[in-house]
C-alpha cells in the first residue's frame, strides 16, 4: 500500500493529462466547435447570398468581409463630426476591454477538479430504482483499479472502512465543505494527509454496499447538507 509520501511528480503529470484529455474529450467542447462551426458556415452562407456568390470558400467570404468591415471603419472623410465622436467614444472602450484581458494573469490551478474521468453513470436525488430512497451523492463508472482525485485541496479527515462507503476518503476543504469518495479497492492516502487538487487518493472498487464498481462522490456544506455535487462542481466551473 502506498503512503503519500511514495507520491512522485511523474504521477502528477499523469494526473494532470488525464484531466486534458478528459477536457478535451467532453460532450461540451464537442458542441461548442459545432455551433462554432455552424455560425462560421451561416456568417458565410449570409454574405454570399449578399454578393450572389456561392458558399464554396466560407472562411475566404468571412474574411473578405472582415477586410471590407475595417476599410470602411477607417474612411472618415465623409462623416460628420458626431460620427467620428461616436467612433471615437467606442475605439476608448475598446482599447480599455484589451488592455483589461492583457492585464489579467495566467491562469491560476482551477480550484476544484472532477474526482473521476469516468463518465457520470447516476445522479444526485431520490432514486428511480430503489423506491423511497435518497442518493446523496453522483456516482462516475470508474473501472476497478483506476484513479479518483481530491476535487479541490484539504486536509483529509477520513480514510478507510467506512460502511455502506466501503473504503472511503473523506476531505476537508476550505469554508468546512467536505467531499467523500466511496467504493475504493485501495487507499492512496491516509487520515491526516494534505492534498492537492487533482491528487489521487484512491484506486475505484466496489467495496461497500454497490451493485458494480465505481466511485461515489458526494459534497457536503459547512452545515453538514449534502447538496448535488454535480451542480456544485460545475457551478466552481469544472466541465462535466
Ligand atoms: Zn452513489
Amino acid at each position: 500500500m502506498r503512503t503519500p509520501s511514495e507520491k512522485t511528480p511523474q504521477q502528477s503529470t499523469t494526473a494532470t493529462s488525464h484531466f486534458a484529455r478528459l477536457r478535451q474529450s467532453t460532450v461540451s467542447r464537442t458542441v461548442f466547435a459545432a455551433i462554432a462551426a455552424a455560425t462560421l458556415i451561416g456568417t458565410g452562407l449570409a454574405a454570399a447570398d449578399a454578393t450572389g456568390g456561392n458558399a464554396t470558400d466560407t472562411v475566404a467570404v468571412a474574411t473578405a468581409e472582415a477586410r471590407e468591415e475595417q476599410t470602411q471603419a477607417g474612411r472618415s472623410d465623409d462623416r460628420t463630426e458626431a460620427e467620428a465622436s461616436d467612433d471615437a467614444t467606442t475605439e476608448t472602450t475598446e482599447e480599455e476591454t484589451t488592455a483589461t484581458k492583457e492585464a489579467e494573469p495566467a491562469a491560476p490551478a482551477p480550484d476544484w477538479v472532477t474526482p473521476s474521468k469516468a463518465p457520470i453513470s447516476d445522479v444526485f436525488g431520490p432514486r428511480a430504482w430503489r423506491a423511497g430512497e435518497m442518493h446523496y451523492g453522483a456516482d462516475f463508472a470508474a473501472a476497478p483499479g483506476e484513479k479518483n482525485f481530491a476535487a479541490a485541496d484539504g486536509v483529509v479527515v477520513q480514510a478507510g472502512s467506512n460502511g455502506g462507503y466501503g473504503i472511503s476518503v473523506i476531505i476537508e476543504h476550505e469554508d468546512g465543505i467536505t467531499t467523500v469518495y466511496g467504493h475504493h479497492s485501495q487507499l492512496l492516502v491516509s487520515a491526516g494527509d494534505e492534498v492537492k487538487a487533482g491528487d489521487p487518493i484512491g484506486l475505484a472498487g466496489s467495496t461497500g454496499d454497490v451493485t458494480g464498481p465505481h466511485l461515489h462522490f458526494e459534497v457536503h456544506m459547512a452545515n453538514g447538507d449534502a447538496v448535488d455535487p454535480i451542480e456544485f462542481l460545475k457551478d466552481q466551473g469544472v466541465k462535466l
